[in-house]
């Protein structure tokens, strides 16, 4: 049997003193639920699949329940799956409301021949396939949104047309993404990740997180990589791909994620971002520039549930 792992994160937004406890415990409930499903013989794609969805679930995190809010106060979700043993891949964006985006973008793996459709089809196909709904809107959330927007109304919050000028003022949002990356115990990996987007997103801006290559990838040759933080700048980098690229090339799963937040750091200005990562031998890999992080990991080695608010703890 090969070593098992599981490493989630809950994003890399800033996270208010009052939820460090709650991210913390959601992350480390997230990895439990990803690593008992690769202990008891589920695929890396099961395991992601069940760590998002207990993120998902969480009003602690920015994805499912909770998700954030478009400036115009709507929620447009974006999630995605990736198989790394077949390179199949799942895509959602801009949903509303369904419990489980992660669960959509991998029917829209395995019962589609597409990889990516977003809007309102896809809410068709959640209904076709019998999808819990909710309504993602949290009060906490909403209080948050409310107040960045009164910001914005007195001028005191960059209110700006164009998504380059919001940007430059993102380090001021709350931005708690989710996602997980495992290898199981045949050697096989898979990467998930799921979002409310960046609060305050022009309506209909995708982000990274459902873009295979920019938020999300997996390669059994290589590893698999879930991305956190501003999605423009992940898919300006490719970045879940490139650091594959790197582990593929040789580097551990920690030396690859260092290596492509470095790339944030030289060709994006700093801007916050945070990459978790597994390569194909099960060697976990957490990085970011981003004030925090939230994650938790377990690997079959020692069966512990470790976690932390930035990386290394
Ligand atoms: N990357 C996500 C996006 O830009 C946000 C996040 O990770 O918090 O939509």
């Amino acid at each position: 049997m090969q070593k098992a792992t599981i490493v989630v994160h809950g994003g890399a937004g800033r996270i208010r003193p009052e939820f460090r406890e709650k991210a913390l415990k959601g992350v480390k409930r997230a990895a439990e639920a990803g690593f008992d499903t690769l202990k008891r013989g589920g695929s890396a794609l099961d395991a992601v699949e069940e760590a998002v969805k207990v993120l998902e679930d969480d009003p602690t995190f920015n994805a499912g329940i909770g998700s954030t809010l478009t400036v115009n106060g709507k929620i447009e979700m974006d999630a995605s799956i990736m198989d790394g043993k077949t390179l199949n891949a799942g895509a959602v964006a801009m949903v509303s409301n369904i419990r489980h985006p992660v669960t959509l973008a991998r029917i829209i793996m395995e019962k589609t021949d597409h990889v990516f459709i977003a809007g309102s089809f896809a809410e068709t196909i959640a209904e076709l396939f019998n999808l819990e709904r909710c309504n993602p809107i949290t009060e906490d959330r909403l209080k948050i949104w409310k107040e960045y927007k009164t910001k914005a109304i007195e001028g005191t919050y960059p209110y700006l047309p164009k998504l380059t000028d919001l940007i430059k003022l993102l380090p001021e949002l709350i931005a708690d993404t989710v996602g997980a990356v495992a290898r199981d115990q045949d050697g096989n990996v898979a990467a998930a990740t799921s979002t409310g987007g960046l609060t305050l997103k022009l309506p209909g801006r995708i982000g990274d997180t459902p873009l295979i290559g920019c938020g999300n990838y997996a390669d059994n040759d290589a590893g698999a990589v879930s991305a956190t933080g501003i999605g423009e700048v992940a898919i300006r980098l490719v970045i879940a791909k490139t650091i594959c690229d790197f582990m593929k090339n040789g580097l551990i799963a920690q030396k690859a994620a260092e290596k492509g937040i470095e790339l944030v750091i030289q060709k994006q200005n700093n801007l916050p971002m945070g990459v978790i990562a597994v390569d194909k031998y099960g060697n976990p890999g957490i990085a970011h520039n981003s004030e925090s992080l939230s994650w938790a990991m377990i690997t079959s080695d020692n069966l512990k549930t470790i976690a932390g608010l930035k990386y290394p703890p």
